[in-house]
């Protein structure tokens, strides 16, 4: 059931709604994005007044079915349950009034956080970008159209770690909603097909060890089962 990725991350294909192939283009991730996983991070817990936005690398993509590797250089890696917006059509300053139009399909992401790295990263006031962005850090679902997901703000999403709920969220507690972060995003970088869009993640986030089995699920969405090993060194 699960495969190896070894020299090929960059060559998950999106198969897009319109029967289109897209190469993933930019991976756009949305930091503190619910209140209650804000809280669980930090003693100061002011909720963001503009999305937090970072990247991570194409070569983080892993699909349904695959194996994470937890890298040598972290003692703590940990699940963050996302939902995944896939842009179709591409724009720049798209009105959040037509930003769902530009929406090809949703599907389950897990982002994947060497804590750690990202805890010492933000002690040296430096960026997130090797604590997210290593090899298999971000496994994406199969994709679901937009056509059938009538209210992106409208989802329940979960991961059970060992058949066992650890994150259990509500698409309608994102402090900025789906609309509004193609709009934001929009005025910053142009988007293009292919681009993904990773939303943020609800509270309950927690490490991953070697051996360990994560199935995340989410209304009208497809499955999304990796499982993990520690890099062999
Ligand atoms: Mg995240």
């Amino acid at each position: 059931m699960f495969h190896q990725f070894s020299s090929s991350y960059s060559h998950v294909p999106l198969t897009l709604p319109s029967g289109d192939t897209a190469r993933p283009g930019k991976i756009l991730c949305i930091g503190r994005n619910y209140g209650a996983h804000v809280r669980e991070m930090d003693d100061v817990a002011d909720l963001p007044t503009e999305p937090v936005v970072f990247l991570k690398p194409s070569t983080a993509l892993i699909p349904s079915g695959g194996t994470v590797i937890l890298p040598s250089q972290s003692n703590e890696v940990h699940h963050e349950l996302e939902l995944v917006v896939v842009i179709g059509e591409g724009g720049r300053h798209i009105p959040e009034t037509e930003a769902l139009n530009h929406v090809a399909a949703y599907a389950l992401g897990l982002d994947l956080t060497a804590r750690d790295l990202q805890a010492k990263a933000k002690a040296d006031k430096g960026p997130w970008s090797i604590a997210k962005g290593f090899d298999t850090f971000a496994p994406l679902g199969r994709l679901t159209p937009a056509s059938e997901i009538t209210d992106p703000q409208a989802l329940t999403i979960e991961l059970k770690v060992n058949g066992e709920v650890q994150q259990h969220g509500k698409t309608a507690q994102m402090i900025f909603p789906v609309a509004g972060l193609v709009s934001y995003l929009s005025s910053v970088f142009t988007l293009e097909q292919g681009d993904l869009i990773y939303t943020g993640t609800p509270e309950g986030v927690g490490p991953i060890h070697d051996g360990d089995v994560l199935e995340a699920t989410g209304t009208g969405l497809k499955a999304l089962l990796v499982n993990v090993v520690a890099e062999s060194t």
